[in-house]
This record gives C-alpha cells, structure tokens and sequence, in this order.
C-alpha cells in the first residue's frame, strides 16, 4: 500500500561525467576541484590510460602508484598514503578497477584528500562510500571521505578487458541489482535504480562478452554497472552476498568466480519468495559457463568445506533480516545445486 512507505535514504553529492573519450575531461574535472598536486593511482592494466591522462595534467601529477592489490591490503595502504604525504599530493586520483578504486577510497580515508574515480570495470565501488582495509587491524565502513567527489566514466577504457573479466564482473554488478532488489535497506528509489540496472546489463553483456570492442554496449554495461553500485549502497547486500563471501572465506574460491557460479541459484531462491524479482537466472548461468565459473567445483572451492559454509552462513545475522529467513537446509540446498 502506497500509504504504508516507509524508508530513509542517504543521497551523496557526486558529480558522474559519462561518455567516450570522457578521460580527457579529467584536467578540467582535477582544476575545477582546486587540486594542484595530484597523486595518480593507476592499475598495471590501465597503464596506456593513466600515461594519457598523466601527459595531460602535465606538473599537477606529483606522484603515480602502480602497485595495486586486491582486498586493500593495509601494507599497501600505509605506503601509498605514505607516499601522498610525502610529495604533499592534494588529491588522489584513481584508475583501475574496485582494487585501485578501493586503494584510492582507504588512501582518501586516512588523508582526508579528496578523490577522484576513472573506473575500468563494473564493480561499482566508486559510487559508493564503502571502503575496506585488510590487514591485522581489518578496518571497513562508510565514510564520505571514501566517496570520489568526481567519477569519469569512459567506456573506452573498458574494451581491453578480457572475456573473463568482463564476465565477472558484469555479473558481480548484476548480483549487486539483483540483492538491492530485496535487502532490507531496499525502498522504491534503489528499486528504480536496481531494476534499470538490470535491464542495461542484460542487454549488453552477451554482447561485450563476444564482441569486446562494441563500445555502445560497453556503455550500458557501464552505466548498469554504476547504477548497480549506488543501489547496493543504499539496499545494503543479503543472502547472495552472504554466501558467496563464506565460500570465499572458508572453502577457497576466489570473489569474481564464486559470485558468478552462485548467482544463477540464489537469483532462483529470491524468484521463489518474489516471484515479481526479475529473472536473470538463465542469463547469469550462461555468462558464468563462459567465464568457466558454472560450477563451484570447477573454480577450486574444496567440496568438503560445503557443510562448515552452510553452518556459518545460517549464523549470519544478514539473512535472518531478510524475509523469509533463509534456513540451513535452504543454504545446503543452494550450495549444493552450485556445485
Ligand atoms: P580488480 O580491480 O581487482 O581488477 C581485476 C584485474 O583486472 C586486475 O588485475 C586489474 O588490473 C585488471 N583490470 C582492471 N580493469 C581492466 C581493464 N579495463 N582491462 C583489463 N584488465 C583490467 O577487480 P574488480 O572486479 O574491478 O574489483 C573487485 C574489488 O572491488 C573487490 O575487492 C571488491 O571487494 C571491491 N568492491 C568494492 C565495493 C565498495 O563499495 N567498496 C563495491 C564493489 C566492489
């Protein structure tokens, strides 16, 4: 019942630039910032774009880390702001996928410098202001610190990516629709955004997935990836989330595979509560059989840690939140048709 809404939503000021050849915006973006001494975070993988983006801004970048590792090490964190400090950078920009997004984001956290986002993957991070850092002291959270004030998405940058990659990714922002659909911070706003989401990225990732240079395609699947990223903020993750990160966590698959031989059931099980819930099952399986992730038992996950997966996830607080609450039985149920 339209009278009966109820919800509280947090609404960040950032300004988004999308479009090819949108990185040779970044100048006037980093100027219009008031930032004069910029330290450039850049993967390996976008070397060409940083080197591009570096020519253009000429002195401002003062200087450029390459060294990018997954999950935030806090190693890395430590030198990296380390080195902003030291060359007395005023801002951070980031380019890369969710590993040098979430580099930027830890650095930004530490120093209190603003950042700025060049995403080259669908991961989504840099619409939100979630950040991590693994280490002894594993430190997670929002902050607003951690939101780039300006994202440049430029679809350009994404048709390197390789056929796996774009798979899992894409399906990593598909998952991330898919759970603000129904997580308990959901509301009719992440309901647009997450339902738009994915539409774009069922339209375009068969297409990129064999045609990588389709740069219109690759565009829808950028804007779904982002807007995958702020539905997820909002409507917080649930019972997907939950056990793709305790497979990762006890039974040895990585993020990008696990998410993507799980989808396909756990879309499947949300189908069953809200039949309303869009269905993406069949697509999701067909893009993980391409990324050779169908199946868990195919992605290095040790079969017999299954039954400790199931414990642990059925004590995860998430999943009692979102009705109906998912049972051990169901979670079995689930890991096992997975594998
Ligand atoms: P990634 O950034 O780790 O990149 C994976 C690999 O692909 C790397 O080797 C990278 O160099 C390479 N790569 C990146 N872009 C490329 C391109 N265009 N062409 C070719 N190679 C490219 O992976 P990801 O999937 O982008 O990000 C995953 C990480 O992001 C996870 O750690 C996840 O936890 C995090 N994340 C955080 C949030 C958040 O809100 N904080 C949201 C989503 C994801």
């Amino acid at each position: 019942m339209p009278g009966e809404e109820r919800f509280e939503l947090d609404l960040h000021a950032q300004r988004v630039l999308f479009g090819a050849g949108r990185i040779d915006d970044v100048p006037d973006e980093v100027d219009a910032l008031g930032m004069r001494q910029v330290m450039l975070v850049a993967t390996r993988s976008a070397k060409s774009a940083a080197d591009r983006i570096s020519e253009r801004l000429g002195s401002r970048v003062v200087a450029r880390e390459s060294e990018v590792v997954q999950h935030v090490p806090a190693a890395n964190v430590a030198s990296t702001t380390q080195i902003a400090v030291e060359t007395g950078a005023d801002g951070i920009l980031t380019v890369g996928g969710g590993s040098a997004t979430g580099l930027g984001k830890a650095v930004a956290v530490q120093t209190g410098l603003r950042l700025v986002a060049v995403p080259t993957t669908y991961a989504g991070s840099e619409a939100t202001a979630v950040f991590g850092i693994t280490g002894e002291q594993k430190r997670t959270g929002r902050d607003l610190r951690a939101l780039p004030r300006v994202v440049i998405y430029d679809p350009e940058l994404t048709t390197g990516m390789p056929q796996r990659l774009t798979a899992t990714s894409g399906l990593n922002a598909m998952a991330h629709c898919v759970e603000a659909l129904y997580a308990l911070g959901a509301n009719p706003v992440t309901e647009a955004l997450a339902l738009e989401g994915v539409r774009r990225l069922a339209a375009a990732l068969p297409i990129v997935v064999d045609s990588p240079g389709d740069l219109a395609a690759r565009g829808g699947a950028l804007v779904g990836a982002y807007l995958a990223g702020l539905s997820m903020e909002q409507a917080g993750t649930a019972l997907h989330h939950v056990l793709c990160q305790t497979i990762v966590r006890l039974a040895g698959g990585s993020h990008g595979p696990t998410n993507a031989a799980m989808l396909p059931h756990t879309i499947g099980a949300l189908r069953r509560r809200n039949p309303s819930t869009v269905d993406a099952a069949e697509l999701a399986r067909d893009l993980a059989r391409r990324a050779g992730a169908e199946r868990l038992r195919d992605i290095g996950v040790d079969e017999s840690r299954l039954e400790d997966c199931v414990q642990a996830a059925a004590k995860r607080p998430q999943l009692k939140l979102t009705p109906p609450p998912a049972d051990a039985d169901e979670i079995r149920a689930l890991y096992q048709a997975a594998w």
